[in-house]
């Protein structure tokens, strides 16, 4: 059977301690009150042992004929003796009374078992009769022989009363105790589990405080340095990096509904005006290849952004087929010239001819764009971007470098993350923070890695390394999983 238990840890903490209170302290009054009979009763019987003694040493007994040593002598101190002694009788084998005191025969105790038990055998038996008065009475029966080995039993009392009077004291007190220690127990169980939760109602009220939309309030931490210190403590940790967590992808949400807001606009504007404006064939045609760019720089945020979505699990899934990787960076290059030359930068390429490998087409290209996209975005006018493809052994080498505004060694750490933008250039430079993440993650998962060093205010230099594998040696390669570190 189930025992409902209070609901609130409170109550439910007291009640658990008060009941294995309440069965300690039951087992131990239990315990003591044994004692303490067994003790009593001890001392009665041997009391009674004694009487027994002294009644033994003033009887002569003969042939079923008793007599008292010293009756002639004293009739006085019969009368004192039955005084101290109440209860006496010796009885003979066949439970007749031959002689005894005057309260003994007024009980007319019978015949017992034990009493015929301690003829046969000589052993002492121990009895207890309850008296019509309602007292009870302690009697020992012990075996006295007389003439021609006959055997008598000798039958002495002792009146209960006092030991039972102070055994019922012991159990009302013990009744009247035990309830108030219980009482008071669970008073200062229920105390002590308030205040010990005090903290925990505190935590609740500081959880209630956390919404999605405001991340700020932080758990409380006493400094006891206990087990709900060291929880608050790996909360509010959590919490920390939740908050920049919701910080950043906001921070996304808002670069990116700019990013597609601004090509949205200018194609508006200009479809609008050529539709104000008849203008010539070849007014339309600069209109719709105008378009076409935006639409072209619309669906780069718009794959970036689903690529994003999809790429939950950090995989990029690859489809790898022979490539020539020199041409690759060659058409980059010269792709990106109209571009830098906007912006007054000097693009110089030095490409090593002939270099192919297993390649994704689709997602290297995606790489090596970005990586000349930011050089030229993140230059001063009139810099300069240097593009190196080289390859050593089985291994090709791609280095991208600018003489932009650089990168700081900590935001070194960070340009890889997953919408990570430098706090300095968020407004001044569009972008989402994706493309680096994409880029490395592409990289990994053709068997190569990233890396970046940069001096602040020089420029920065990017490197790619991707392994070459023949047709031949083709392996399986895995979905790649994106790791958290970053390489230096
Ligand atoms: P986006 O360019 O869209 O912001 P990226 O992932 O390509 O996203 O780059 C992440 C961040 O790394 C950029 O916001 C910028 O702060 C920094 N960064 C990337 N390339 C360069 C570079 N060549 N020079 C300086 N900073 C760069």
């Amino acid at each position: 059977m189930k025992v409902p238990l209070p609901r609130r840890l409170q109550s439910r903490l007291a009640f658990k301690q008060t009941v294995s209170f309440a069965l300690l302290v039951i087992v131990l009054a239990w315990s003591a009150y044994a004692f303490l009979v067994r003790h009593v009763y001890d001392q009665l019987d041997d009391e009674l042992q004694d009487r027994g003694i002294a009644v033994r040493s003033m009887l002569q007994v003969r042939n079923n004929d008793v007599r008292w040593l010293n009756k002639e002598a004293d009739p006085e101190v019969r009368e004192q003796f039955e005084r101290s002694v109440r209860f006496y009788q010796l009885v003979d084998d066949q439970g007749r009374s031959l002689e005894g005191s005057r309260e003994m025969a007024a009980l007319q105790l019978p015949w017992t078992a034990t009493a015929r038990e301690t003829l046969t055998t000589g052993r002492y038996g121990w009895e207890i009769f309850e008296l019509p008065t309602g007292a009870r009475l302690r009697v020992l029966d012990a075996s006295v022989i007389g003439l021609q080995q006959r055997r008598y039993v000798m039958r002495i009392g002792i009146l209960m009363t006092d030991a039972d009077d102070a055994l019922s004291r012991m159990k009302l007190v013990l009744l009247a105790v035990i309830p108030l220690m219980l009482l008071a127990h669970a008073l200062n169980s229920w105390f002590v589990a308030k205040r010990e939760l005090r903290m925990v109602e505190e935590i609740t009220a500081a959880a209630r405080k956390i919404t999605p939309l405001d991340l700020t309030a932080r758990f409380p931490v006493s400094g006891s340095g206990d087990e709900l210190d060291e929880l608050s403590h790996t909360l509010n940790g959590n919490l920390g990096r939740l908050q920049i967590s919701f910080q950043r992808m906001s921070e996304f949400l808002r670069n990116l509904s700019h990013e597609i807001r601004q090509p949205l606009t200018v194609m508006r504007a200009e479809a609008e005006q050529a539709l104000r404006v008849r203008g010539s064939d070849e007014g339309y045609r600069e209109m719709l290849s105008k378009q076409l760019e935006h639409v072209e720089l619309l669906a780069r945020t718009v794959s970036d952004l689903m690529e994003m979505a999809q790429s939950d699990d950090e995989e990029v899934k690859l489809h790898c087929q022979s490539e020539d990787l020199s041409e690759m960076v060659q058409a980059a290059i010269d792709g990106m010239r109209l571009k830098s030359g906007e912006m007054n930068i000097q693009i110089s390429g030095t490409v090593q001819r002939s270099i192919t490998g297993q390649f994704d087409p689709g997602q290297m290209w995606r790489l090596i764009l970005n990586l000349l996209d930011n050089a030229i975005k993140y230059n001063h006018p009139n810099g300069r971007v240097d593009v190196v493809l080289s390859a050593h052994q089985d291994t090709a080498m791609l280095t991208v470098s600018d003489t932009g505004h650089g990168i700081s060694a900590e935001e070194q750490q960070k340009i890889f993350e997953r919408g990570y933008r430098a706090t300095s250039i968020r407004k001044s430079v569009s972008g989402t923070g994706l493309g680096l993440h994409f880029a490395r993650t592409i990289a990994r998962a053709h068997g190569g890695d990233i890396e970046v060093s940069s001096s602040p205010g020089r420029g920065s230099t990017f490197r790619v390394t991707l392994p070459l594998i023949n047709d031949a040696e083709m392996p399986e390669l895995p979905a790649a999983k994106s790791r958290e570190n970053t390489v230096n």
